[in-house]
């Protein structure tokens, strides 16, 4: 499918060889190609009438002694000897690559102006650049103001240099490599064009978020690495990675935790049955469940205690959930619907009551509370809501900036169950709606023809998520960003004993 509109802007092609031209130029008939010349002999006299976004694309050589000829290497910056050129859309390209098949290595090309080999390379690569070529600085220069990119596949590496007798076929391989590469860029430059992106207010990290996280990082700090994680400290991908790094281990249960070592219970809580178990294992309890979880196990065994069948309203399978249902595993009863309330047998009607789990969907919790009420006018319920604040503000948030926009991206995990309602909001709206680990993972197909944003991430997301989305964003043309807060959140949670 091809996008373009007639009006939009007209994107640029650099190759410094012909035949790189010839490979490119049947998947991107709309784009003005342009061949340089090795080193941009020819570039200054062409790129004079250059007034839009431009791509270098074509071979190189790598630096990183990972990558094989064909890989695929798209610009993160480009470096030459006059500066450096940020590429900030790299992430929405490396998106368009994955969606035609391409894995790409992303990282700084530096610009050369000639072959390098040898002590050279290895030179060039302790700069932590991952390629080299010969023009993608030049072009960069001549491109200021404009959207630029470079994607290069590799032709020769530090293990496999340029004069040896696999040449040929490996240039074959590349030059199709650089076919298909080519189809990434036609979905890409679909999405180039100017925009406004609005921020939901509040979004990103809740207090029980910031908690958890400082809990794992206090608990390394105090006892050095390793430091045990029952699941995942809270429900983002980039965060565990983060905390791996710094020493954590997530497991998914305790009997692959060593005896006597220190684990720490994530921000969703964990049943009775497992706390049990760490002291029966002899472990180092430390607690990052949220308070406001824990407010809701207290409620379950609080209605359990007295002899009410305890109604909990979640989704089956959430960690939160499960450690819930284990207050009274024999008391409870899960629903997730007004179906499952219809449906629900209860040893006394009069004596029923019922919890939640913290992350629902507010309208959608409204509507099987009331649902119980129909069913069981004498339920009890918690004092307060159980769907915490900082999942009730973010959909708020979230309701207020979709109403003009084309499109709401969310910026979270995928088992992120506040993140999940977040993208639901805008769908039941009728608004396209994505849920993104990052900004690699927006399909730039998802943003043609599609010019005012709004953007949240889940209570587990990082607000760098955020800033690199908006970066993102704005390497596809220029960005007028604005907030729009309908709460000011100044919760915060004290540390448990143990890391204080
Ligand atoms: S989303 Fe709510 S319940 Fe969950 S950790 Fe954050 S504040 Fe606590």
């Amino acid at each position: 499918v091809r996008h373009h509109p007639q009006d939009g802007p007209i994107l640029t092609i650099c190759t410094a060889l012909e035949i790189e031209a010839r490979a490119v130029r049947r998947s991107l008939p709309n784009a003005r190609i342009l061949v340089m010349g090795m080193g941009g002999r020819r570039l200054s006299r062409e790129m004079n009438s250059v007034a839009g976004p431009v791509v270098v694309a074509g071979f190189c050589g790598a630096l990183d002694p990972e990558l094989a000829s064909g890989d695929v290497i798209v610009a993160t910056e480009v470096r030459g000897p006059t500066g450096t050129t940020p590429c900030p859309a790299a992430p929405l390209l490396v998106a368009a690559l994955r969606s035609v098949g391409v894995h790409a290595t992303t990282g700084p090309i530096v610009t050369a102006g000639h072959i390098v080999d040898g002590e050279e390379r290895e030179a060039l690569a302790a700069t932590g650049a991952i390629g080299v070529d010969m023009e993608s600085a030049d072009v960069a220069e001549l491109a200021a103001g404009h959207p630029f990119a470079a994607v290069r596949v590799v032709v020769d590496s530090p293990r496999r240099g340029l004069f040896r007798p696999s040449l040929l076929t490996d240039g074959l391989r590349a030059l199709r490599v650089l076919h298909t590469v080519a189809e990434a860029l036609d979905a890409w430059s679909a999405a180039l064009g100017d925009r406004e992106v609005v921020l939901a207010g509040p979004r990103s990290f809740c207090a029980g978020v910031e908690r958890a996280i400082e809990i794992v990082e206090r608990a390394l700090e105090r006892n050095g690495p390793p430091v045990y994680v029952r699941k995942q400290i809270v429900h983002n991908a980039h965060v565990v990675r983060r905390l791996e790094q710094l020493g954590a281990v997530f497991v998914d249960e305790l009997d692959e935790v060593p005896t006597g070592a220190t684990v720490v219970f994530s921000a969703h809580g964990v049943s009775p049955q497992v706390r049990a178990d760490a002291n029966r294992r002899q472990l180092d309890i430390i607690d990052a469940t949220c308070p406001l979880v824990a407010k809701v196990h207290a409620e379950a065994r609080r209605f359990a205690g007295r002899g009410d069948t305890v109604v909990l309203i979640g989704h089956s399978g959430h960690e939160e959930v499960e450690g819930t249902l284990g207050e009274a595993p024999d008391n409870t009863r899960l629903v997730g619907t007004v179906a499952d309330v219809e449906r629900l047998e209860v040893a006394d009607p009069d004596r029923v009551s019922y919890v939640m789990q913290t992350t629902l969907a507010v309208d959608e919790a409204a509507d099987v509370v009331a649902a119980l009420r129909e069913r069981f006018p004498r339920v009890a319920g918690p004092s307060s809501d159980d769907i915490c604040y900082a999942t009730t503000n973010r959909q708020d948030a979230v309701r207020a900036v979709i109403t003009d926009a084309d499109l709401l991206l969310v910026v979270g995990s995928t088992n992120s169950s506040n993140s999940m309602r977040l993208v639901e909001i805008a769908e039941r709206a009728g608004l396209a709606a994505y849920l993104v680990d990052d900004a690699s993972r927006i399909n730039p197909e998802w943003l043609a023809g599609r010019r005012m944003i709004a953007l949240t991430a889940g209570a587990s997301a990082p607000q760098d998520l955020v800033d690199e989305v908006v970066a993102a964003l704005g390497g596809l043309g220029r960005v007028r960003v604005s907030e729009h807060w309908v709460a000011t959140e100044t919760l915060s949670f004290t540390l448990p004993k143990e890391v204080v």
